[in-house]
């Protein structure tokens, strides 16, 4: 069981932290694509494949989340840059990040830092921090998005995550561990201290997600964030894109349970 819970962590976005990385501490090598830059050292054979797999991540997140219009303001000199820090070490003590931290991407700046961690970060870390940049470039700040929603979407565009999820989630209500779906939006995860609380929320972040794109379309989806973006609320933006099938949260949550609990397995 313990295996299931791996990759739900806390990815701590920077939600509107300055911070600028030290260029002195490292001599970066870079290394241009479309969309991104990649500073990065020592190692030439990562950074391309970082790069190789940013620009299909950014392609494939871009159809999902129907940004492809935009795509054009990532170019040029507004390409999002990755910095790959040699280790974990170098990468703690120049961004000052905690010690659980393997990544995060900066709003801001549109940047994501890392460090050459090769078990996850293709997989796992450059698509989830990818999706992060690109959601908040489509839906802003202004409107009220509940994080489960931003981490559910960054979740979702993780290869291999949606079936983790899918494996995982009836048993999850079952055990009646979870959240409801009203303590979910209003919790601040990023002050929980118990890691079952963290896994949780993500779990069912990545689940509600899966839950509306396959259940009633990407299109749909992506109108519901679009209302949240223009100052919807979330009731409102339910009720405006579902509005004969989910028209509150409490809908939402009885429709998504019952989707996960009558599902094969
Ligand atoms: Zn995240």
């Amino acid at each position: 069981m313990r295996s299931l819970w791996l990759g739900f962590g806390l990815c701590a976005v920077a939600l509107g932290c300055v911070l600028a990385v030290s260029s002195a501490a490292q001599e970066w090598k870079e290394l241009k694509g479309d969309h991104f830059i990649i500073y990065y050292v020592g190692d030439d054979r990562f950074a391309n494949e970082v790069l190789r797999e940013a620009e299909r991540y950014y392609r494939q997140i871009s159809v999902d989340l129907g940004y492809e219009r935009y795509s054009n303001f990532w170019q040029w000199e507004k390409r999002a840059k990755i910095y790959i820090y040699p280790t974990q070490e170098d990468f703690l003590k120049e961004t000052g990040r905690q010690g659980w931290s393997h990544g995060f991407a900066n709003f801001d700046t549109r940047e994501i830092l890392s460090y050459a961690w090769k078990d996850q970060f293709l997989e796992s870390l450059l698509p989830h921090e990818i999706t992060h940049l690109i959601f908040r470039d489509y839906v802003g700040f202004k409107g009220e998005i509940p994080l489960w929603l931003d981490e559910g979407v960054a979740q979702w565009e993780e290869p291999g995550k949606r079936a983790i999820v899918r494996g995982t989630m009836k048993s999850v209500l079952r055990s009646r561990k979870g959240f409801s779906l009203k303590d979910l939006t209003e919790v601040d995860i990023r002050n929980a201290n118990l890691e079952q609380s963290v896994q949780m929320f993500y779990i069912q972040a990545a689940s509600l997600v899966d839950f509306l794109v396959e259940e009633h379309g990407a299109d749909n989806f992506i109108s519901f964030c679009r209302q949240l973006r223009d100052g919807k609320s979330l009731n409102e933006a339910l009720r405006f894109t579902y509005p004969t099938k989910i028209r509150s949260l409490n809908e939402l949550e009885e429709q998504w349970k019952r989707y996960i609990l009558d599902a094969p397995g």
